[in-house]
């Protein structure tokens, strides 16, 4: 009877009923009247009870299934009705499922780019409430606690010109951008507030889109930089060869010991000329990566006997001492020879320039997990740790260094070209007891 439709079940079972009390009335005159009527009632009893019982079953599972367990499905049993009514549900609501699934990944996806963004970015209501709010701009502008939305702008951060920017786009109705340098010299912040109207209300909020400058600035201050300081360096010899050629111009043609000197000046400072563009050509091709390394396997104490050898002669006649201690058996490493052999010879002659007669400069080479370790150190004067960390920057000179010969390029490419070894070199200094120089090479593979 399940599959029967409820119009042809109540058409058979009223004839099965009338049947009944006319089988009765016939058989028994109208004592089977009464018992078939009887009959009668209790069986529609029954079958309205079983057809309001098939309802609420319906009922609870519809209930079920939309807020229990989505991923139940009615049964399409019982009267063909309610068989088709259970199958349309499960149609709809297969077809919801899908709509929300497609929606909650939309959703994933969207508040994972938002969430991964390097830009900040906050939307930020008129009355100074967040509405949306992504981890990058709690990183940028430094917040203290967790920022979420609901909460003021300020919680995010009180600087004037963020919250400055925001006010005048909701105010003026139009893009306000500006730069921001964080509290502290934290860095340079490209601050745009855009105002867009919320459709629900009057309101206007804004969208404040935070992009960091600060690797940018920092570009463009090392760039004006070393154009600044590299025509200086450039300007010291070229003066050095103008004021040689003026005296020789004006009075020094016939003097012969004059005339030698002021030449001699000259192709010093011609020399030093040279020295420095090579060096600043050099520091150029190793930051750009175009400079190759021509790398070879070799044991650590060929660079280092071949920077004793180098030096000797210079160490002998300045009145110094060259000391080594090199480990026995060290590993071989994967270098360009030449280019390492201009690190040590960076390396030995500041030891030299920097170190008064009758001190010692010691070399060392020791293994320490997988890298060789070299060290240069001497018995100098020193440098202060104020300018410790910075030796290692391009045309860096300490004061007293600055009257002296030098470009203040050397200790830069002797980082890069370690750094491009896949080491490392540090410094570590005793104002007036001497300096140390330490850079490790990874053991060749
Ligand atoms: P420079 O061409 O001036 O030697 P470097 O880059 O090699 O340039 O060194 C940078 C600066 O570091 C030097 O000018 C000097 O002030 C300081 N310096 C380097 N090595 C030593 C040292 N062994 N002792 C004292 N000062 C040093």
């Amino acid at each position: 009877m399940g599959s029967f439709s409820l119009r042809w079940r109540i058409l058979i079972e009223t004839i099965a009923l009338i049947a009944t009390v006319a089988t009765g009335t016939l058989l028994w005159g109208p004592t089977g009247t009464i018992a078939a009527g009887v009959l009668a009632t209790i069986i529609v009893l029954f079958r309205s009870l079983g057809l309001i019982r098939e309802f609420s079953d319906l009922t609870e599972d519809v209930v079920r299934m939309t807020s229990i367990d989505r991923t139940h499905r009615l049964n399409p049993a019982g009267p063909a009705e309610l068989a088709r009514l259970a199958r349309a549900v499960n149609r709809l609501v297969d077809r919801v499922g899908a709509d929300i699934a497609k929606e909650e990944s939309e959703r994933f996806r969207l508040s994972s780019i938002f969430n991964s963004m390097k830009d900040g970015v906050v939307v930020v209501d008129d009355q100074g409430i967040i509405e949306s709010v992504n981890p990058a701009a709690g990183e940028m502008l430094g917040a203290v606690v967790p920022v979420e939305p609901g909460m003021q702008l300020t919680s995010l951060t009180n600087h004037p010109d963020v919250i400055g920017v925001v006010t005048s786009a909701i105010q003026s109705g139009n893009p306000e951008s500006t730069e921001i340098e964080l509290f502290d010299n934290q860095g340079t912040l490209a601050a745009l507030a855009t105002p867009f109207p919320r459709p629900d209300t009057k309101m206007v909020r804004a969208l404040l889109l935070l992009t960091d400058l600060t690797g940018v600035r920092r570009l463009d201050t090392t760039r004006r930089e070393f154009v600044s300081n590299a025509s200086h360096e450039l300007r010291t010899p070229l003066s050095g060869i103008r004021a040689s050629a003026e005296t020789l111009q004006l009075s020094g043609i016939d003097d012969m010991a004059g005339r030698k000197q002021f030449l001699e000046m000259i192709l010093e400072d011609v020399n030093r000329m040279d020295k420095l563009i090579t060096e600043m050509l050099e520091l150029s091709r190793l930051e750009s990566g175009e400079s190759q390394l021509d790398l070879q396997d070799v044991a650590p104490s060929v660079l280092t006997d071949a920077a004793v050898l180098q030096f000797s002669t210079i160490i002998e006649q300045s009145d110094l001492t060259l000391e080594s201690s090199i480990y026995p058996d060290l590993p071989v490493v994967r270098v360009d020879v030449e280019k390492m052999s201009h690190v040590f010879a960076n390396l030995i002659s500041n030891a030299i320039k920097w170190t008064p007669p009758g001190g010692t400069i010691t070399i060392k080479t020791w293994l320490d997990e997988k890298s060789v370790h070299f060290s240069v150190a001497d018995t100098g004067q020193g440098i202060d740790p104020e300018h410790l960390p910075h030796v290692f920057e391009r045309f860096f000179k300490t004061d007293s260094a600055r009257s002296q010969p030098g470009t203040g390029l050397g200790l830069s490419i002797a980082r890069h070209v370690i750094e491009a070894h896949g080491g490392g070199i540090s410094a570590a200094s005793d104002l007036g007891i001497g300096s140390k120089f330490v850079f490790r090479i990874p053991v060749a593979e």
